[in-house]
């Protein structure tokens, strides 16, 4: 990445310009530095964004200049068939919906410039549309606003509206990322008996422990299978989540379940990525494997919620930020996730 002066268009009528306080490093970023995905250059990347209502447009009424915002990561078109389902974190507008329109909204001259995931929060402004925005509370650090934006609501949701982890189950989660630390938390929160982490880095698992895992297995060392039956009395695990994105951890991860367990797909595997299950052992377990789009997040509700348990101690979301980064040091940043050194970094600005 470099850093260079562009032109940001203005924000139409139903758009808000933020000027950015906070923008978290995530994994999905990372595959894009990385161009794991084919990525369209030139892109901005970042996307877990929190700062300070600039400008609003003139249709705008639910924020004003001043106020204090995260941008919840994707869109929500409000008019599809999926937003009018009350399922927003599916949103699939037409390709003609103006919402799809308004891009490229960064140039350089002639040259338009992509924002990843409609953020393109590595830069000092951003536009979004304002039903992008959720007000964040004067007492939550712009920090902890940012994480909220995509990683601690996915992992959160994945708990409570995916899989609706219910009090004193077994939980298995395999990744100790930034997802996977606040899918354990989740866990912890709704009342899990026991919370299994699973990772190849022993960083990670002190992390885990310090964040409610009760129990780690390090998957360089030890077989995960065997160690989830050892520790539920030959049984498997009620819920796995897979946070690694790898078909063979996905396989693992319902692999590990009891009968009649749910494993839950979080990560975001390579593209083209095939799992393999016997669905004969399906049918005879009832095992369930299901996908979770951003942790099945509705911003509007489900950030409130967040910010409520962060507030109440019980989601420790402050110390997930491990490393401040300025925008400098984006490309340090990637290298400190890369290597598996933070929890979580967050570049920060004036
Ligand atoms: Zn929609
Ligand atoms: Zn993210």
């Amino acid at each position: 990445m470099v850093i260079e002066e562009v032109d940001l268009k203005p924000p139409t009528a139903d758009e808000v310009r933020i000027k950015i306080r906070a923008s978290g490093v995530c994994h999905s970023d990372y595959h894009h530095w990385e161009n794991e995905f084919g990525s369209v250059l030139p892109l901005v990347l970042g996307h877990e964004v929190a700062g300070v209502v600039d400008t609003v447009g003139e249709a705008v009424s639910t924020v004003r200049p001043g106020d204090r915002v995260v941008n919840a990561m994707g869109h929500r078109c409000g008019e599809c068939f999926y937003c009018l389902k009350g399922e927003p974190y599916l949103c699939t507008p037409p390709a003609d919906a103006p919402l799809l329109k308004r891009f490229p909204r960064i140039w350089k001259g002639n040259q338009g410039i992509n924002s990843f995931a409609a953020a393109g929060g590595f830069a000092e402004y951003t536009v979004v549309p304002a039903t992008q925005v959720i007000p964040l509370p004067e007492d939550v650090p712009f920090e902890v606003g940012a994480l909220v934006g995509c990683g601690v609501a996915t992992g959160f949701g994945s708990v409570v509206n995916t899989a609706k982890v219910q009090p004193g189950s077994t939980v298995l989660v395999i990744g100790c990322g930034g997802v996977g630390l606040s899918v354990i938390q989740a866990a912890a929160v709704v009342g899990a008996a026991k919370i299994i982490a699973v990772d190849i880095r022993d960083n990670k698992l002190t992390y885990a422990q310090q964040f409610g895992a009760t129990h780690v297995i390090n998957a360089s060392r030890e077989d995960t299978i065997q160690r989830v039956r050892a520790l539920t009395g030959g049984f498997g695990a009620d819920y796995a989540f897979e946070v690694v994105s790898h078909p063979k951890t996905i396989e693992q991860a319902y692999e590990s379940l009891r009968k009649g367990g749910v494993a839950v797909v979080v990560g975001i595997s390579p593209i083209d990525a095939q799992v393999t299950i016997d669905p004969l052992a399906m049918m005879r377990t009832g095992r369930t494997i299901m996908g979770s789009a951003f942790g099945n997040i509705r911003p509007a509700i489900d950030f409130p919620r967040i910010f409520e348990l962060y507030r109440a101690g019980k989601l420790h979301l402050r110390e997930m930020v491990s490393r401040t980064f300025t925008l400098p040091e984006i490309n340090e940043a990637f290298q400190a996730l890369g290597a598996g050194e933070v929890v979580r970094g967050v570049v920060v600005f004036d």
